[in-house]
């Protein structure tokens, strides 16, 4: 479908396909725009749902349900890389789908993934494809051990993946993963987590946000640090490389790249994924940047012209999972911003909130 190239007015309503805390943000984003945003989420109790007044709770493939949310909104984007295919498919023969089907297709299937990426010789971990036992056996004799078996759709979080250092643990950990097919990637032994929060618009402009050093724990996101203690020619890379996938996806909106940094005499970098959507490691954009990754999607898919990422101060964002957020009054300070999702449970895991603080 050939997309419309003026931007849209304001008071155009976009719609957003998730109700988690990414789609509450870029919601309030929106808003500061006069752009009405209209969130389609099954579930009754989304986060996002406390900020605008336009929803749609439904299920994904209820197709009068989607059919109506496309008669409501000018535009329609995603907070979550899951978004059924066929939900894409339906709702972008009816609107303006951005990002695109493709960036869906691509960033929900992790072979998929892997093979565009290498067909654009962006640097991957060695892979393989696992289907059977076979395959994996054939897989961990290419690769060595230790490996990672991970699945191909559906892992977020250190969600769907084991790392396998024994022969005798594969069968376990094929076993135990699902859906299949699987892939083995070969075990990096980075140095550091880093990542690039991107925009390209309409126009093709692109501007990229400064290379977040990110620590996880539990296999959830705990900081990003922002500048990353890399070497300036290392973060260039990083932000070239991120240049690279949203050109070649043609890409409309913000997307999240993260990468290995693997040391040695030049540390160089590897992609572990992209998200095509704003990325828990840009929230420090909101307390530091003039135009925030919020808004810069917004814009984005808005087909506005971009905003300016530049960053005004150093920052570190930290993430309340579950109980952290109860503590949260009395761990604020002057330098602080906090950002809760008004989500009623702090269930263990749950992402409940954010602090980014100022380093002055
Ligand atoms: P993922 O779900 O692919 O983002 O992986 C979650 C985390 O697991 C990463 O942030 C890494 O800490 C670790 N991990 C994933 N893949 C590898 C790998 N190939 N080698 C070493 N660690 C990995």
């Amino acid at each position: 479908m050939s997309q419309p190239l003026s931007p849209l007015p304001p008071g155009s309503t976009i719609g957003i396909l998730g109700g988690g805390q990414l789609g509450r943000m870029l919601s309030l984003a929106a808003s500061r725009l006069g752009l009405r945003t209209h969130i389609y989420c099954p579930d009754p109790a989304s986060p996002a749902f406390e900020v605008t007044p336009h929803r749609t709770i439904a299920a994904y493939d209820d197709e009068k349900a989607l059919a109506a949310f496309a008669e409501a909104v000018d535009v329609v984007t995603y907070e979550f890389e899951n978004v059924p295919a066929a939900t894409a498919e339906f709702l972008a023969t009816r609107k303006p789908l951005r990002p695109g089907a493709n960036a869906l297709a691509i960033s929900q299937d992790r072979l998929a993934e892997k093979r565009f990426l290498s067909s654009k010789n962006i640097p991957l971990a060695p892979w393989r494809p696992v289907e059977s036992l076979t395959d994996l056996a054939a897989a961990m004799a290419d690769l060595g051990l230790p490996a990672v078996l991970k699945t191909t759709r559906l892992g977020y979080d250190g969600k769907g993946q084991r790392v396998i250092r024994a022969a005798d643990e594969a069968e376990a950990a094929f076993a135990a993963l699902d859906p299949h097919p699987l892939v083995l990637e070969g075990f990096m032994p980075f140095e550091k987590e880093i990542s690039v929060v991107i925009a390209r618009n309409g126009a093709g402009e692109v501007r990229a946000y400064d290379v977040a050093e990110n620590v996880h724990r539990d296999h959830i996101l705990f900081t990003s640090t922002v500048p990353a203690d890399i070497a300036p020619g290392l973060a260039r890379q990083a932000a070239m490389l991120a240049k690279v996938i949203v050109v070649a996806l043609d890409y409309v909106g913000v997307l999240g790249v993260e990468f290995f940094v693997i040391p040695g005499e030049r540390p160089s970098l590897v992609v572990n994924e992209i998200a095509p959507r704003v990325h828990n490691s840009g929230h420090w954009t909101e307390a530091v940047c003039l135009t925030d990754q919020f808004e810069q999607h917004i814009r984005a898919v808005a087909l506005w012209p971009l905003g300016d990422p530049a960053r005004m101060a150093d920052v570190v964002m930290e993430n309340l999972i579950g109980d952290d957020v109860l503590a949260l009054p009395a761990r604020l300070d002057g330098d602080s911003q906090p950002h809760l999702y008004g989500k009623a449970e702090p269930r263990p895991g749950r992402k409940m909130g954010h602090i980014n603080r100022i380093r002055r």
